[in-house]
């Protein structure tokens, strides 16, 4: 994508859970190059529209528009195809699976129907270029040299840097990470930052809910606000500092 192109463009989107309107009718757009972080407190509908984009869980109502086409009713796996890349809140991985492997998972979703279906059927070919692309992701985000043990070996920070190694091996444009210093520490946390800043700079989007505020506000070019359900402010870091309503709402006045 060309520097300043809209990526991304949600048009009120709303999420009703019976009763629960877990995502009300929030709109905001995301141009190419950016960090926008997703901030709100727990409940707010961060995670909710994090599935509204990615397509993991459909839209009551409302758009979503990734590179200017409509993908509002697409299935998750060919809203990744065309070039989102994302994590969830808890780390989903496989633990008796090398790194290699769990980063290839990212792939096979992608590319087949399902995970282990396509395992059986996936072509020595493409196996082997596939495992190509899970190590250099790997080496990307600087896990190479534990490439080839197990996953469930790995300190959650390391985990955590290999979901979104998974999330980048077909190399997307748009990328979703849903709190990815939750229980990180203090060093993690730098090296995480330097990771998207450094992806940033190689051209990937990045949408990114996180609660640690430093961190944030830190790396996001632009914030939205979100609050039961509702986009309640959007701006830069400092302006959203100030903002009267979500100091009041989230920051503790
Ligand atoms: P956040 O990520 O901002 O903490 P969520 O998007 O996880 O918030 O949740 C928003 C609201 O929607 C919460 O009240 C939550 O309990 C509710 N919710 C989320 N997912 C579901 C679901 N699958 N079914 C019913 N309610 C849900
Ligand atoms: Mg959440």
């Amino acid at each position: 994508p060309q520097a300043g192109e809209e990526l991304l463009r949600v048009e009120q989107a709303v999420k009703q859970f019976g009763g629960l309107r877990a995502v009300s009718g929030v709109s905001f757009t995301l141009h190419a190059g950016e960090i926008l972080g997703l901030i709100g407190p727990n409940g707010a509908g961060k995670s909710t529209m994090f599935n509204l984009v990615s397509g993991v869980s459909p839209v009551t109502s409302g758009r979503v528009l990734l590179r200017g086409q409509d993908v509002t009713r697409l299935p998750s796996r060919a809203i990744a195809r065309r070039g989102l890349g994302r994590t969830f809140q808890h780390v989903r991985l496989f633990p008796e699976m090398t790194l290699v492997e769990n980063t290839m998972m990212g792939g096979y979703a992608r590319a087949r129907a399902g995970v282990v279906a396509s395992m059986l059927h996936l072509e020595r070919r493409e196996e082997d270029s596939l495992q190509a692309a899970a190590l250099r992701q790997l080496e990307r985000v600087g896990l190479s040299e534990q490439a080839w043990l197990q996953a469930g070996n790995l300190p959650l920070g390391k985990q955590r840097l290999l979901e979104i190694a998974r999330a980048l091996v077909h190399d997307p444009v748009l990328l979703l990470l849903d709190e990815p210093a939750a229980g990180l520490r203090f060093n993690e946390k730098q090296e995480l930052s330097a990771l998207l800043r450094r992806l940033r700079d190689e051209g990937v989007t990045i949408l990114l809910v996180e609660h640690d505020m430093d961190l944030v506000m830190n790396l996001a070019d632009r914030l939205v606000v979100m609050n039961y359900g509702e986009k309640l402010a959007e701006g830069t870091p400092e302006a959203i500092q100030q903002h009267p309503a979500v100091r009041e709402a989230y920051l503790g006045g």
